[in-house]
């Protein structure tokens, strides 16, 4: 008797096909062609890279911003496909009746209204896009149960928590037995520099990250920690689970992707290869399993496993982000945006590093909290956090 293994035929709608998720997803789909199909694909506006890969695939249905994106698109495909526009388009391509599993990967808070979208229709969706849940964490898990959708965890922290936990689990529950959740991080870059200036730290030098290859603004967040502080808010959603109840431990060698420590002390991990195509081939293939094009990891050179604890004091960004969970919805909303513009201000080379997270902790400090009940709610929040940093940093 064999366990899984059923047969796969997916209609995938892939939002932010152009960046780094994307581009695995896409080589994940060169493979399985037969089992999984692209139906629709946004890539805002990267419209040569966006054309090749609709060339390429033949996905029925495409999303770009605006009208003139229209006007440069259209000359580079080669067949006619259907094209959307805007949030609207995003909105539109995420509950299409024949789409069954929706990979989230825009990045940032543009993300979310599709993310709702697709959990309002009831789609299994692959979540890559973690400012969305930031963002909207309640709303967003209150959509998923109220749908009927099933939401697996991306980013492979939150993927090997999921992989972790006891078979027919679903995001949003609580687990019995449950002791506390371990994210592992791998330090960032800078980890071993104790001696580095912060405030000198160019875009070039925060961007090479010394395991994972990924787009720009979440390695500038890996660089502050403060990818591995939003990831402590996303686990806290995902997994209903009170911050305290979050754990974030330095692995430099991120291969322990994360752990499930339980109350009898059994610790329950995911290893693997630092290659997102191994969480993405676990979203796309779901309850299932397929090839991710990945070489296996050799246990035999494993030699060293580190762990250590994180340096509070030089990166300030995880007990920031516990602060914000503890804090409620609002606060997590501010710690995104502020983020997301002192990341951009930074990456303009208009911005000192080490200020990225001291803006974060100023925004968090400034703005009163506010009630979010409604989706509308988040994006005025999420906006007048944008608008306050604008206005002081000016
Ligand atoms: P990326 O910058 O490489 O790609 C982002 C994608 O979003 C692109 O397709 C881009 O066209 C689209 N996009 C950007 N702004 C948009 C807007 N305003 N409207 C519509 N679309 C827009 O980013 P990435 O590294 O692929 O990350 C995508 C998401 O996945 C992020 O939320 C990130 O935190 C998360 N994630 C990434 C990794 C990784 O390894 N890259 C790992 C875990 C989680
Ligand atoms: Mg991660």
């Amino acid at each position: 008797m064999r366990y899984g293994g059923g047969f796969l035929s997916t209609q995938l709608c892939l939002l932010g096909g152009t960046g780094s998720i994307g581009a695995s997803t896409l080589d994940l789909l060169r493979t399985h062609s037969d089992s999984i199909r692209l139906h629709s694909v946004s890539g805002h506006r990267q419209l040569s890279s966006l054309a090749a890969i609709a060339n390429e695939f033949r996905p029925a249905r495409i999303a770009v911003p605006d009208a003139p994106s229209v006007d440069q698109l259209t000359p580079l495909l080669q067949y006619r496909p259907d094209i959307v526009l805007g949030e609207a388009g995003l909105v539109e391509l995420a509950q299409d009746p024949e789409v069954d599993r929706v990979m989230a990967a825009i990045m940032g808070a543009a993300g979310l209204p599709s993310t709702l979208a697709a959990a309002q229709a009831g789609k299994t969706i692959a979540l890559a896009n973690k400012e969305a849940l930031v963002m909207s964490g309640d709303l967003l898990m209150q959509a998923v149960q109220a749908g009927g959708a099933m939401l697996l965890p991306v980013d492979s922290e939150h993927n090997a928590i999921f992989q972790s936990l006891p078979t027919g689990y679903r995001c949003g529950q609580s687990v019995a037995g449950l002791a506390q959740l371990w994210l592992t991080c791998s330090g960032g870059p800078f980890r071993n520099q104790p001696e580095l200036d912060l405030s000198q730290i160019t875009p070039e030098q925060a961007c090479a990250h010394p395991n994972w290859s990924m787009g720009r603004k979440i390695s500038v967040d890996s660089a502050t920690l403060m990818n591995k502080g939003l990831e402590l808010i996303e686990a806290c959603y995902l997994f209903n689970v009170p911050a305290r109840q979050v754990q974030v431990v330095v692995h430099p060698q991120s291969v322990i992707h994360s752990l499930v420590e339980y109350r009898d002390g059994s610790f329950i991990s995911q290893l693997g290869q630092t290659d997102m195509r191994i969480p993405i081939a676990h979203t796309l293939a779901w309850p299932d399993r397929m090839a991710s094009n990945t070489q296996a990891l050799d246990l035999t050179q494993l030699q060293d496993l580190q762990f250590e604890p994180v340096d509070n004091e030089r990166f300030a960004s995880v007990e920031l982000a516990r602060q914000a969970a503890q804090a409620g919805q609002s606060a997590c909303i501010v710690f995104n945006a502020v983020n997301e513009c002192a990341v951009a201000d930074f990456l303009a080379g208009q911005l000192p590093f080490d200020q990225i997270t001291q803006w974060v902790d100023r925004g968090l400090q400034a703005l009163a909290s506010a009630p979010i009940t409604e989706i509308q709610q988040a994006i005025a929040c999420d906006v007048a956090a944008r608008e306050w940093y604008f206005k002081e940093s000016a």
